[in-house]
């Protein structure tokens, strides 16, 4: 069938976007990997659209290879909507040209009519959220110390190296359910639509509509619409204060609540008698020292500082974690 690798693709706007290292594929033959989106193969449903599991033989990625085959996940886009094509057309622009161990690496595309599709390699364990939160579920496990500092480890390295890339951009979006677990628990970013490109320089920004999460976003972004490298940073904050507290920072859409929510828990986390007993999530009491707790604890509030140019960098904060994991 027809795929090719390569090619390009013309926005709304009339932009010509190259595509070199992705793979266009035809809408058949990810109706055929997803046995015609069958409700059994869905992972999960995002903001603009809905993401299955499929296996694509191999001989639509390299002809010598036929026979064998790879597991991928095929998100399908909401048409209807402006934003479900906005976010279609970051993904292309931005994965198509960037590569890192710690993004997910997205392997193709598809616009066929009125159908728009990603194709990303599939992450066996699924978003470090369900993992935190869904503890019901039978497919996944509470995860250790050493794993959560891992990939918070693995997180810090993914955002540092979007903040410092050529075209510093700003991720916007950071929270629990866009960080994604291969299957020995290496922690990848995903989900690139709400993505911006910064202009150049330390503390400049953009001004944009607010379309992060509450509950993650940063309070000079909800008050302003001005968005910093730094705005990354305070959802990095959260995420990690989610993962060393076990509890949800996002409670409610009601902004207000939530705030409040992240300012107890702050104002708790400063309390260092009670690190162990009442802040700390439970299920990995015994695997953690006093003082590396405390270390996580004072990091998680300096990326949670009010003002963004009080808070570290993504490349400081990987630093202090790798200390702590020492
Ligand atoms: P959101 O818009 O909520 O960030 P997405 O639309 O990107 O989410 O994805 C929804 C869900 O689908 C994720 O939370 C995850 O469980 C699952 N998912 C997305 N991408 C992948 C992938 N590459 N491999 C495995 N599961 C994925």
């Amino acid at each position: 069938f027809g795929g090719s690798f390569g090619g390009s693709i013309i926005t709304h706007s009339g932009q010509i976007l190259e595509t070199p290292n992705l793979k266009v594929f035809s809408f058949m033959e990810l109706r055929v990997a997803t046995k015609n989106f069958k409700p059994d193969t869905l992972l999960g449903e995002g903001g603009f659209g809905k993401v299955y599991k499929g296996w694509l033989d191999q001989r639509t990625l390299s002809p010598a290879k036929a026979g064998s085959g790879m597991v991928v996940a095929v998100k399908r886009l909401n048409t209807e909507s402006v934003q479900g094509f906005q976010e279609w057309k970051s993904e292309v622009s931005f994965l198509g040209r960037i590569s890192h161990p710690n993004l997910v690496k997205l392997l193709g595309y598809c616009r066929e009519a009125d159908e728009l599709l990603l194709v990303y390699e599939f992450m066996p364990k699924g978003s470090l959220e369900s993992h935190l939160f869904r503890r019901n579920s039978n497919t996944t496990e509470p995860i250790s110390w050493n794993t959560r500092l891992k990939i918070a480890i693995d997180a810090a390295r993914g955002l540092a190296f979007l903040h410092t890339s050529e075209k510093q951009v700003i991720y916007r979006d950071f929270k629990a359910s866009n960080i994604l677990l291969d299957g020995d628990y290496n922690a990848k970013i995903s989900d690139f639509g709400l993505a911006k490109l910064g202009p150049a320089g330390g503390e400049s920004h953009v001004s944009t509509r607010i379309m992060g999460t509450y509950g993650y976003a940063a309070p000079e972004y909800i008050a302003t619409g001005h968005l910093y490298v730094k705005s990354d940073v305070y959802g990095f904050g959260v995420v990690l204060l989610e993962m060393l507290t076990g509890l949800r920072a996002l409670d409610t859409k009601r902004p207000t609540n939530q705030q409040n929510l992240v300012e107890w828990k702050r104002h708790s986390l400063s309390d260092k008698k009670n690190i162990n007993k009442n802040i700390m999530d439970p299920r990995i009491e015994d695997q953690y020292s006093v003082k590396a707790a405390t270390q996580a604890a004072q990091l998680t509030l300096k990326c949670l500082e009010p003002v963004p140019k009080n808070r570290p960098s993504m490349n400081e904060v990987l630093k202090s974690l790798e200390s702590i994991a020492a």
